[in-house]
C-alpha cells in the first residue's frame, strides 16, 4: 500500500486488478526474463511467436498482430520513422525461411485480461496433457514436429471465442443485400466515390457534394476521420446520404474503436439500413492535430474486424457467443494496398483479409500501372481473385501543393514522372487540368484490367467533388456495364 493513497492505485493501467498466486508471479518473471532478452516480449498474454517467425509482433506501435497496415514501407515504420516496419521483418524473414504460409492464420485481438500474464503455464500444460513421451517423439520426427508444436502452441494462440484459421470462408448466401453487391456481382464494371464528411454540424454542403456525384455511381463512401482527424462521422453521412438516396459505403476504422462498440454499432447500422461496410485499420493518431489521441496500440486491426463481421453475419453469433437471433446484413469489404510494403507481402495481406471474410477491396490511390499489375500477378497467384471485387483508386490532383503531398504519403506511391509532368503543365498555369488528364488516362489503363480482377474504379476526389461527373463521362464509365 502507498503511503497517502489507498490500495493498488500504482499499479500500471495494463496489469490486470488481480492478485497472482506466487507461482504466476514467477512463471511472469521466469517468461519476461528469457523472452524479454529474445524476442522483446511485452507479456501480451497471447503468444503469436509460433505463427510470426519468431519476431514479437507486438512491437508494432498500433499492436497489428495479423501483418502490416496499408502504409507501411520496406525501410520504416511510418507511424515512428527511426525504427523499421516489425511486420515487414515478419514477413522477411518468413519468406527466408518458406514460413510465408503460416502468416495466413488469422490471429486472435488481446484478450485484455491475459495482458501482463504468461503465456507459459497454458503452453506447459497443453504439453503435460500430450504427455513427455508423446511430446518428445512427435518433435524428433520431421514429419510429426510441426503438428506436435501446433497442439501445445494453438490452444494459447487461438482462444475458444476465436478460433482462426487459415481456411477460405465463403460467405453463407449469395444473395445479394446491397445494389453495390448487385452490380458487382452481375459483373459490371462499377464506380463509387468518396465524398468527404464536413468538418462542422451543418449537412447542407454534404448534400450537395451527394447530389453532384449520385448519378454517376454506384455507391459513396464517407471516411471515418480521416488522418485521424474529427469530421462528421462516417455514420452520419451515411444516414444523409440514404436520404439523399445514395447508397452509403460505411467507413469503419479499427482505431477509436473496440471490439464491443464495432458489434453494437454494427447491429445498428444494419438495422438502419447500412448493407456495405468498408473495415479499415485507420491512419494512426499521430498524423492528427495536436493535442493527441490515445496512441495506444488498437484493440483490433482491419482483419479482426473482417472475421468478426462475417461471423456475426453468417454464424449468427457476437464474438463472446451469444447468439444473434437477427444477424446483420452485410456486404463486407477491406482496402488494399498494392504499394504497400512489397507486393509479394502485400498479396499474403489481402489473401487472409479475402479468407477472412472481405468480398470487396478498394485499394488505396493508384498512379503507376505496372506496379499494380505487379501486385495483380501476385493476387493471382494466390487463386483470390475470382473470390472478391477490386475497385482501383484513383484521384484527381488538383495542385503540385497536393502533388508533394502524394509523394509524402504512406502507402502511395507517386512516380517521379508524374510530379514532373504536372510540374511543368503548373509553370503555364495549368496543373488542375493535367491532373484530370492523368487520372483520365490512368482509368483508360485500369479499365483493361477487367479480366484481370479490377472491377471497378473508386474515385477519391478529395474534395473536388464538382470534377467527378467529367471523369466518369469522359472515362467511359458510364457506359460499362456487362
Ligand atoms: S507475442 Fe506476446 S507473449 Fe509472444 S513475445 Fe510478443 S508480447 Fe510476448
Amino acid at each position: 500500500m502507498t503511503g497517502l493513497t489507498p490500495g493498488r492505485r500504482w499499479q500500471p493501467a495494463y496489469s490486470p486488478f488481480q492478485k497472482d498466486s506466487f507461482g504466476e508471479k514467477t512463471l511472469r518473471v521466469l517468461e519476461l526474463s528469457v523472452k524479454g532478452p529474445l524476442f522483446g516480449c511485452r507479456m501480451c498474454g497471447n503468444c503469436l511467436l509460433s505463427k510470426t517467425a519468431l519476431i514479437c509482433p507486438m512491437e508494432c506501435p498500433k499492436g497489428l498482430r495479423n501483418g502490416p497496415c496499408g502504409g507501411s514501407t520496406s525501410e520504416y515504420c511510418y507511424v515512428d520513422k527511426s525504427r523499421p516496419c516489425v511486420w515487414y521483418e515478419i514477413y522477411d524473414r518468413a519468406h527466408k525461411f518458406g514460413w510465408e504460409e503460416d502468416l495466413m492464420e488469422v490471429l486472435p485481438p488481446l484478450d485484455w485480461e491475459k495482458v501482463g500474464r504468461d503465456s507459459w503455464g497454458g503452453i506447459f500444460r497443453n504439453a503435460a496433457k500430450l504427455g513427455a513421451g508423446s511430446v518428445a517423439r512427435g518433435l524428433i520426427s520431421p514429419a510429426t514436429r510441426k503438428e506436435t508444436i501446433d497442439k501445445i502452441f494453438r490452444p494459447v494462440r487461438q482462444p475458444e471465442w476465436w478460433q482462426g484459421d487459415s481456411e477460405y470462408h465463403a460467405p453463407k448466401s449469395s444473395e445479394p443485400v446491397s445494389e453495390l453487391q448487385r452490380r458487382l456481382d452481375s459483373g459490371e464494371f462499377v464506380v463509387t466515390c468518396e465524398v468527404m464528411p464536413p468538418l462542422s454540424a451543418s449537412t447542407a454542403k454534404l448534400g450537395e457534394h451527394i447530389d453532384i456525384v449520385k448519378p454517376f455511381i454506384t455507391a459513396v463512401n464517407f471516411t471515418d476521420n480521416q488522418a485521424a482527424m474529427p469530421r462528421m462521422s462516417s455514420w452520419a453521412c451515411g444516414e444523409v446520404s440514404m436520404k439523399h438516396d445514395a447508397e452509403p459505403v460505411l467507413q469503419m476504422s479499427a482505431r477509436n474503436r473496440s471490439r464491443g462498440s464495432l458489434q453494437s454499432e454494427i447491429i445498428g447500422a444494419s438495422a438502419l439500413g447500412f448493407r456495405n461496410v468498408l473495415c479499415v485499420t485507420g491512419d494512426s493518431a499521430r498524423l492528427s492535430p495536436p493535442p493527441r489521441d490515445q496512441m495506444d496500440i488498437n484493440d483490433l486491426d482491419a482483419i479482426q474486424m473482417v472475421w468478426v463481421l462475417r461471423r456475426m453475419r453468417d454464424e449468427g453469433k457476437y464474438l463472446d457467443g451469444r447468439e444473434l437471433k437477427y444477424p446483420p446484413k452485410l456486404f463486407i469489404g477491406a482496402v488494399a494496398s498494392p504499394f504497400s510494403s512489397n507486393p509479394k507481402f502485400q498479396a499474403l495481406r489481402e489473401h487472409k483479409k479475402v479468407n477472412a471474410g472481405a468480398q470487396f477491396f478498394q485499394t488505396n490511390l493508384i498512379f503507376d500501372i505496372d506496379g499494380m499489375e505487379v501486385w495483380l500477378n501476385e493476387l493471382a497467384k494466390r487463386n483470390i481473385l475470382d473470390k472478391v471485387h477490386i475497385l482501383a483508386g484513383v484521384t484527381t490532383v488538383r495542385s503540385m501543393k497536393m502533388a508533394r503531398k502524394l509523394m509524402d504519403t504512406p502507402g502511395v506511391y507517386f512516380p517521379q514522372a508524374t510530379f514532373e509532368r504536372l510540374q511543368k503543365a503548373d509553370e503555364a498555369g495549368n496543373a488542375a487540368e493535367e491532373g484530370v488528364q492523368i487520372a483520365l488516362e490512368l482509368i483508360a489503363r485500369i479499365k483493361t484490367y477487367r479480366a484481370q480482377g479490377i472491377h471497378g474504379i473508386h474515385i477519391m476526389p478529395i474534395g473536388w467533388h464538382d470534377i467527378v461527373p467529367r471523369v466518369v463521362e469522359e472515362s467511359g464509365l458510364t457506359k460499362m456495364l456487362v
